[in-house]
């Protein structure tokens, strides 16, 4: 086995996710499809098969026990990687109309010929955030953006809420150190026009801390923001 099947169906039976014999064949297929790829790039640092079902897979889903999902709901991944936590979100929910983001071109390669082998439908989109964020073709047009591991979550607020619609969410998935960046983000959240509605916590089988922080957006991202890189990186919010 390239996973864990029960440690998977332990951390989604305790975040009240069905996970169904379908859905765990297409999660054994990633597995085989991430850990081959792995050979020949450097996608990811977890391959072994608990990690891939836990810190993988079973985080990736959690997305889905931190806000309503409507059926077809248009869904953004930012920062996508290896394709988490879209590709699994996928797995689990087809219908959902989800794009990805990544400024690497490799990874997005990668990731779109994944989808395509499990037979999920996905759009994938080599930019970055902040560019993608001034495109009015994406820009307020998702009902719900998610990102993990890109960028602390001051910054990522101002990658991430320009493309959520007035009304939708922003699913931060961070770690242990969640309260911290909720501190130091606030003021940001507040310019971008989110607020802050949950924060749900949990503790996945391997002992990992998490917290979805759950942001909906109440009012439209002045026009200013995102502002280019340069300027994120030298003033952050
Ligand atoms: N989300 C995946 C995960 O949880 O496994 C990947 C995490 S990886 C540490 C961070 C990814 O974010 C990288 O693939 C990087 O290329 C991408 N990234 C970082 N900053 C970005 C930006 N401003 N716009 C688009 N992608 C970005």
């Amino acid at each position: 086995m390239l996973y864990n099947p029960s440690l998977l169906l332990e951390d989604a039976a305790k975040l009240g996710i069905s996970v169904t014999d379908e859905m765990l064949s297409r999660f054994e297929k990633l597995a085989f499809l991430l850990v081959e790829q792995n050979k020949t790039m450097n996608l990811t640092a977890i391959i072994d098969p608990d990690g891939i079902a836990v810190k993988h897979f079973a985080d990736s889903i959690s997305a889905l026990s931190a806000a309503d999902f409507p059926q077809g709901a248009k869904v953004l991944d930012v920062g996508t990687g290896a394709g988490f936590p879209s590709i699994p979100l996928l797995i689990a929910r087809p219908d959902l109309d989800m794009t990805m983001i990544d400024s690497t071109a490799k990874k997005l390669k990668y990731v779109a010929s994944a989808a395509e082998s499990l037979g999920l439908t996905a759009e994938v989109l080599h930019t970055r955030a902040e560019e993608a964020g001034q495109n009015k073709e994406y820009r307020e047009k998702f009902d719900i953006v998610c990102s993990r591991a890109v960028a602390a979550l001051n910054v990522l607020c101002e990658y991430c809420l320009p493309f959520v619609k007035v009304g939708g969410v922003f699913l931060a998935m961070k770690g242990a150190k969640a309260q911290e960046e909720i501190a130091d983000a606030k003021a940001a959240i507040k310019t971008l026009g989110g607020k802050i509605v949950d924060e749900k916590s949990f503790t996945l089988s391997d002992g990992g801390e998490r917290t979805i922080v759950v942001i909906k957006k109440i009012s439209q991202v002045p026009p200013k923001y995102p502002r280019v890189s340069a300027q994120i990186a030298k003033k952050p919010l």
